[in-house]
């Protein structure tokens, strides 16, 4: 499936899912040495601490564990590892933590051919060696162990994709800024929070693969087409040559685009369109207002709770992060969505939550968003008191996720007016929030009047929309051909949530993949959405949708396609005839 536009190539990098915050960085050609020398040094070190614990464990201990620091001593000193190793540094440019598990993971599938089983299972053993010198190199690296700390250098370096069965939304974030020019998944759907993670690192990802993880070796070149979801491995000149020349396309007609940057989307038809965009971290925030948007329609926030070794962000951190958001939009609306977290974006592995998640038999359906903030009401006031605190610096709007029960709605403006109170009674500064409800699941589209009643506006999240009308989990490729936004019953809910929401003189936005997405831009137009939320970098191409519709046209053809059993059919049909003879002026 293809899940971010585009064309990469390069060379594979086979990531295990347990391997994936390993530090991932090129080395400038003249600290070759200096990374030879630090992985000796760590090499020695492990040695020694592993001679250490042989002298220690003498005496009572079973003869069979001190073998087994013997085998881990003999893999540690063992010549041909050790200058394969180098090698990945020499050549590639590879930081040491890298290296070592590339050659790790050649060598694993080594093992796994093995036909011994004695053997097989020492594939265990040269794990533990390899993970004890990463630990030992990311020690003293001085970097962290996440890729994304610090720039990467990349100029004269192969480049290199990624390759990995699974990748969790929080890893996906450590690659923001990476070395990765393009990723490729066994597993995951269009819409998944690793799809989405991937689609905002702009870069090319196909996700669903299957089999990628196994039939890609270490090293191998790929091609990931990123628009028709493609993986084409070792190609041939030839083709390399055709799809050389389509990324030469695909970055002429970004250019192109990018010149829409500051033009306001107005349709043919005079009718002005709000763009905002969706955002995960507050560094995003410049790639926003860079693209022209209009505000944040959507700040993930639960984002900043990842990649955190299980210690929380406080209210002052919090604050601190919304604050900066705010600021870099100088005036414009920044929609701070409350934690979602749960079902496919569970927080990192040491986590209270993540154990949580663990124990849900069936997450999507769990204690995920407004229900996880609820049943934490600790960690959603710390959530609140600083969000409201951030208002005081510019125009926030606080946006509930995933709500809906009458219950639901009272407990969170319940909670919202008690962190007022709270502020109020220390006497912290604050400022005003527009309090809004996320539409995604089809009960609350279905009482939406009561939600009207409580919000000041409405956010249509489609993907989750689409995942709980339809009954597909969004992140399970067996089922993702079923997942339809096209499927008469999630065209009609949004439909009615626009109109509803409209006809009671409130604000709608949709901030679901379906907005930045141009295959639904003149649907979406024409039963009367007029603001949409994206990645930054879908602006331009929505953009450019908008300035050639006119809009008015369309709407007879919406109101058919929507009673259809095949809408996209429909819709296809009648949007022809309606855009006959209307000159495409952009
Ligand atoms: C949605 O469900 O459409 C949405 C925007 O929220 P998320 O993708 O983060 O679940
Ligand atoms: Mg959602």
């Amino acid at each position: 499936m293809p899940v971010s536009r585009g064309v990469a190539i390069g060379r594979a990098v086979l990531v295990a899912s347990s391997w994936v915050d390993v530090a991932h960085y090129f080395i400038e050609a003249d600290q070759v040495g200096a990374e030879i020398r630090r992985l000796k040094a760590a090499r020695d070190q492990v040695c020694r601490e592993f001679e250490a614990l042989k002298l220690d464990v003498q005496g009572d201990t079973p003869a069979e564990l001190v073998a087994l620091l013997d085998v881990h001593l003999m893999l540690l000193h063992d010549e041909v590892l050790a200058s394969a190793t180098r090698q990945w540094i020499e050549e590639r440019h590879y930081n040491a933590e890298w290296a070592v598990a590339a050659q790790l993971e050649m060598l694993s599938r080594q093992f796994d051919e093995m036909e011994d089983e004695y053997l097989r299972e020492r594939k265990a053993d040269l794990e533990q060696v390899a993970e004890r010198l990463i630990r030992t190199l990311s020690a003293h690296s001085g970097r962290g162990g996440g890729s994304a700390l610090g720039p990467v250098s990349c100029e004269g370096d192969v480049p290199v994709v990624l390759v990995a069965n699974d990748i969790s939304p929080a890893d996906m974030m450590q690659f923001k800024g990476g070395v990765f020019r393009g990723f490729v998944t066994d597993v995951g759907g269009r819409t998944s929070h690793t799809a989405i993670v991937a689609r905002s690192l702009d870069i090319p990802a196909v996700v669903g693969a299957r089999d990628a993880s196994r039939i890609i070796r270490q090293d191998d070149w790929i091609i990931i087409d990123g628009d028709a979801g493609l993986v084409i491995v070792d190609p041939s000149p030839m083709i390399l040559e055709e799809y050389r020349f389509r990324q030469r396309q695909g970055q002429l007609e970004r250019d192109r685009l990018a010149r829409l940057r500051h033009r306001p989307a107005v349709s043919l038809d005079g009718q002005r369109i709000q763009l905002l965009a969706n955002i995960e971290l507050p560094s995003d925030a410049a790639a926003a207002v860079e693209a022209g948007a209009e505000g944040v329609g959507l700040f993930r926030s639960e984002f900043l709770f990842m990649n955190r070794g299980g210690r929380l962000p406080d209210e002052q951190e919090q604050y601190e992060a919304y604050r900066d958001v705010v600021i870099a939009l100088r005036g414009l609306p920044v929609t701070i969505r409350t934690i979602d977290i749960g079902a496919d974006k569970p927080l990192d592995r040491m986590s209270l939550s993540e154990l949580r998640h663990e124990h849900s038999l069936n997450p999507a359906m769990g204690l995920r968003a407004i229900r996880w903030s609820l049943a934490d009401p600790g960690m959603f006031m710390v959530q609140l008191r600083a969000i409201l605190r951030a208002a005081q610096h510019g125009s926030v709007r606080l946006l509930v996720p995933m709500i809906s029960h009458p219950g639901e709605i009272r407990a969170a403006l319940d909670m919202i007016e008690r962190a007022r109170e709270s502020l109020r009674r220390d006497g912290t500064a604050f400022g005003d929030v527009a309090v809004g409800a996320m539409i995604e699941v089809p009960a609350a589209a279905l009482m939406l009047p009561i939600f009207l009643k409580h919000f000041d506006f409405i956010s249509i999240g489609t993907n989750d929309l689409i995942q709980y009308t339809l009954a597909i989990d969004r992140a399970d490729e067996s089922v993702a051909h079923l997942y339809d936004p096209w499927h008469p019953a999630v065209l009609g809910l949004v439909a009615s949530t626009i109109q509803t929401t409209h006809a009671a003189g409130k604000e709608v936005c949709i901030c679901g993949e379906m907005a930045g997405d141009a295959e639904f831009t003149e649907m979406l137009l024409a039963v009367g959405l007029r603001s949409f939320s994206m990645h930054p970098s879908q602006l331009p191409a929505i953009k450019q949708r908008i300035l050639r519709t006119e809009i008015a046209p369309l709407a007879s053809h919406a109101t058919l396609a929507l009673e259809a059993e095949d809408p996209r059919a429909v819709w296809a049909s009648g949007r022809l005839r309606a855009l006959t003879a209307i000159p495409q002026a952009v």
